[in-house]
């Protein structure tokens, strides 16, 4: 049979490099950091990674995930209800649910399993979930796995409309226009990422709650791109957006800004998570979370719950460079939000700039579609508090230089 399958594949593989969505990996001989270098031994600043705190390769981190190991071993080849739940699972369970200001919390693998994990339990048919359109894959792939009637929202539309979306032609509603049609179920759950990540946009948490109390539905959000650093003292969006107590479901990751590992959680009412326990299916057929992850994440809850050094420090680069490259002439999307999309609309043009700022030693991505619509393409810079003010300054020099060459500016 394979021979067929393998001629199929070349087609396949060949078609997906000529219409250059082709996604090669560079391979990096450092540890994640503001500096790294790649495999010809260059040393480049990294602008492309979550990043966001710092902490991916911070001492106190690393020293709490090797002391996690050696006191609870490597791993526990077990899921949690069989024999893989040790003291400091429930202890992460807590802090975690802590930070979040919710009841209670369940660890997972990832926060893409967290979402494959958290609508399934608790929608039926007679249910209804109400998504925003450019929610994260996880998000879409979990509302699959369930058996609830979708109703899918133009991103960030609050409205009690239905019209053409310019940007796609097609027809599409506004999230109270979805509450209102969806009326008849027995429980409905809207469901929104907290931050975007293709524009770095923070969702409309207060008029999304507010929608919700009035036409009673539950609240989820997937705060990957927010825990630790957005909010007065990095909580989140539900912190940013003074909506704190009204979100039902919180789910977020470890492998972003609390230390980036991996490792993901869903945060909620506390007979959500007890039932999650019971019904999740990636809690109850995968492997529990490794000790070291587990220790490391602890310690970056402990330390971000101590100061808010680290997220203002994030702050205060994002907006250096945000005003520095608006100042040189460049399109940022507005916002506060450490992901800048540097747009150029187009798609060549994103592709040469991001491998000729490569050149420059600034390593950063452009993004075309289909990952953002066709027409918006853009160079998408992720800030760290591990940059320093001379960093930040370079990216922008080399960001003008190479905009000159390419008649960007
Ligand atoms: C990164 C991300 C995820 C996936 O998190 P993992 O823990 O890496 O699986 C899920 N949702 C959103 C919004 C993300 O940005």
């Amino acid at each position: 049979m394979y021979g067929a399958v393998k001629e199929e594949l070349a087609q396949k593989l060949s078609q997906i490099q000529s219409e250059g969505l082709y996604k090669a990996e560079r391979v990096i001989v450092t540890p994640q950091g503001a500096a790294i270098r790649v495999r010809d031994g260059r040393e480049v600043l990294n602008f492309c990674a979550n990043n966001y705190l710092g902490l991916s390769n911070d001492d106190r981190i690393r020293d709490a995930g090797i002391k996690a190991m050696e006191a609870w071993g490597y791993g526990l080849s077990s899921v949690r209800f069989i024999c893989g739940t040790q003291a400091p699972h429930k202890e992460l369970e807590k802090k975690v649910a802590d930070f979040l200001g919710m009841e209670d919390a369940i660890l997972f693998s990832s926060c893409f399993d967290a979402n494959g994990a958290v609508f399934e339990p608790l929608l039926d048919e007679d249910c209804a979930i109400i998504t925003d359109s450019l929610n994260h894959a996880s998000i879409i792939d979990g509302v699959r796995l369930c058996k609830a009637k979708r109703w899918v929202f133009k991103h960030a539309d609050m409205r009690d409309v239905e019209e053409i979306d310019p940007d796609t032609g097609k027809q599409a509603k506004g999230l109270e226009r979805c509450l209102k049609e969806s009326q008849g179920a027995r429980i409905r759950m809207i469901a929104t990422d907290g931050v975007f990540s293709m524009d770095g946009d923070i969702a409309n948490l207060q008029a999304i709650c507010d929608l919700a109390e009035r036409y009673n539905a539950l609240v989820m959000v997937d705060d990957s791109h927010a825990t630790g650093f957005v909010g007065k003292t990095g909580r989140g969006t539900w912190e940013h957006c003074g909506v704190a107590g009204r979100v039902d479901i919180i789910t977020t990751t470890f492998g972003k800004a609390l230390g980036g590992a991996s490792g993901g959680v869903i945060a909620a009412r506390k007979e959500i998570v007890e039932y999650m326990r019971q019904k999740a299916r990636p809690y109850l057929f995968s492997n529990t979370l490794a000790p070291s992850i587990v220790g490391g994440t602890l310690k970056a809850l402990e330390m971000l719950t101590a100061t808010t050094e680290l997220r203002d420090r994030l702050a205060a680069n994002t907006e250096r460079f945000r005003t520095r490259m608006t100042e040189a002439g460049f399109d940022i999307r507005k916002g506060v939000h450490p992901i800048c999309p540097v747009m150029l609309y187009d798609e060549k043009l994103a592709h040469a700039m991001a491998d000729a700022l490569l050149e420059e030693g600034i390593y950063v991505i452009g993004f075309s579609f289909p990952v953002v619509p066709r027409g918006k393409a853009r160079i998408r810079v992720q800030i760290s508090a591990a940059h320093t003010e001379g960093q930040i300054d370079a990216a922008v020099t080399a960001f003008v230089k190479v905009g000159k060459k390419l008649g960007v500016l």
